[in-house]
């Protein structure tokens, strides 16, 4: 898929209900992220489109899920940010009801893009991602984004102990770097989005070889990499993220 089909997108719709989901056939990627981790700014970027994802802005969207058709039956779908320390119990009860049910079940759904700041990546929400998303045996894509406020060297390395603690997480995940403001990484992620909505609902052409038993790492990172980066130590199994 080149950056012109991309180019195609259109809103489709919003959910907040998954008895109001689209019917559950073609194939969909799914972007997940916390709350100002870039995740609007990435999806416009991908479809070379200003504006399609700040959809999700309107009033009363941002807690629901946004289709947007790139095909007949090939969509992205914008999930609901997270990481409002502040939001009330019953409306994080209502979104992890929502999107824990929409990644565990949804047939169509062929991978998900994990956006997260290089700056703050696997925050424990990301990781109650991935764990959602674990029983599926689909593929996870995590976006490093705004590399672009990082130095060159600064974004390589935090790349590279990305991918070393999300294979712990998550043995088939991948992770690039990514900024929608200095164009890193476009195409490489269009690549990955094509092969995800590619694939059959078997996962037929990229099927992890491992799968995670679960998230929460028993492994820890270094201590020179958990130092630069306090996030990458291990959760502590039962602990519960605040939305
Ligand atoms: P969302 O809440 O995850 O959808 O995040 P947005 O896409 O709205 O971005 C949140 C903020 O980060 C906005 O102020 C954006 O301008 C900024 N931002 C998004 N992507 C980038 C990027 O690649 N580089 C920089 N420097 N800022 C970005």
């Amino acid at each position: 898929m080149h950056q012109a089909e991309f180019r195609r997108v259109r809103y489709l719709l919003s959910v907040g209900d998954l008895s109001h989901l689209p019917p559950d056939h073609g194939a969909e990627v799914a972007f997940a992220g916390r709350s100002n981790a870039g995740k609007s700014s990435a999806i416009n970027a991908l479809c070379g489109r200003r504006g399609i994802a700040f959809v999700s802005r309107t009033p009363g969207r941002t807690q629901l899920i946004n289709f947007f058709q790139l095909s007949a039956g090939r969509c992205l779908v914008d999930l609901p940010g997270y990481g409002y320390a502040s939001a009330p119990a019953a409306l994080r009860a209502r979104w992890e009801a929502l999107i824990g049910a929409y990644l565990r079940e949804r047939h169509a759904l062929r991978g998900l893009i994990l956006v997260m700041d290089a700056r703050h990546p696997l925050a424990p929400l990301d990781r109650r991602m991935l764990d959602w998303f674990a029983g599926t045996r689909r593929p996870v894509h995590a976006l490093l984004s705004k590399a672009d406020k990082l130095s060159r060297q600064a974004a390589q390395r935090q790349r590279i102990e990305t991918q070393e603690a999300l294979s712990r997480l998550y043995p088939s995940a991948s992770v690039q770097l990514f900024s929608s403001a200095a164009s890193i990484g476009l195409q490489e992620a269009r690549e990955v989005l094509a092969k995800m909505l590619e694939m059959g609902e078997g996962g037929e052409s990229s099927m992890p070889d491992a799968l995670p038993e679960r998230v929460e790492s028993d492994r820890q990172p270094s201590p020179a990499a958990r130092k630069r980066n306090p996030r990458l130590k291990g959760i502590k199994p039962g602990v519960k993220p605040q939305l």
